[in-house]
């Protein structure tokens, strides 16, 4: 199958994200949005040197936990970015309307990322609002986008969970296991990362 979709119906996702590591809240994330937007492929791109993050565990590594957290979700295909910007990823994917899923923490600075109006050219948005998402300040800045109708809000089973979070816990040898699959956090353990942060 070739990754433009050619002979596939229906909508591909892309759920792009450092995944350092991946957690219930990127599983529910995806889980959700596959029913939302009926979604018949989702494209989980782990993105190797995030332009907006310092991450520190090796992209291999962060592949092989996004495999093992996505496993149980059929339409799902794990993959590494070696683009750091959006808009580079979705120009190399050239797909036909995908939906690009991001956190609604994540729209809050979608005007700043590099060139938001071309992102929207080569993709809708989906937002996932998350606990402690102002909806409606929200709104207001999707309105002052050049193109808002392809942005959309859908609301997800809250999950207050973050890689933050994980990574500090473990750094405390205090247990994952609510907050990860338990293929992460066995491989968390085997591995023997974040113990220090
Ligand atoms: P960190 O705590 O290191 O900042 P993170 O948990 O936000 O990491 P990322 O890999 O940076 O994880 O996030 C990838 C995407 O998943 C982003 O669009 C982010 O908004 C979203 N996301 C992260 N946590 C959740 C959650 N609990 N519920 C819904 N979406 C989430």
């Amino acid at each position: 199958m070739g990754v433009n979709g050619v002979g596939v119906t229906g909508t591909v996702g892309i759920f792009g994200g450092a995944f350092d590591p991946p957690h219930n809240g990127h599983v529910a994330l995806a889980r959700e949005a596959i029913d939302h937007f009926a979604l018949s492929r989702l494209l989980v791109c782990v993105v190797a040197d995030p332009d907006h993050k310092t991450v520190e565990t090796q992209p291999q590594v962060r592949l092989t936990l996004a495999e093992l957290a996505f496993a149980a979700l059929d339409e799902a295909e794990v993959s590494l970015d070696l683009f750091g910007r959006t808009v580079d990823s979705l120009e190399a994917l050239d797909l036909a309307d995908p939906v690009f899923l991001i956190g609604a923490d994540e729209l809050a600075a979608f005007p700043t990322w590099t060139r938001p109006d071309r992102v929207l050219e080569l993709a809708r948005v989906g937002a996932a609002t998350r606990p402690g998402t102002d909806v409606h300040a929200l709104e207001g800045l999707v309105a002052a986008l050049s193109q808002p109708e392809r942005i959309e809000l859908f609301p997800i089973r809250p999950l207050t969970v973050s890689s933050s979070r994980v990574r500090e816990r473990v750094a405390r040898g205090l247990p994952i296991d609510d907050l990860v699959p338990a293929s992460v956090a066995a491989e968390i353990e085997r591995l023997g990362l974040y113990r220090t942060t």
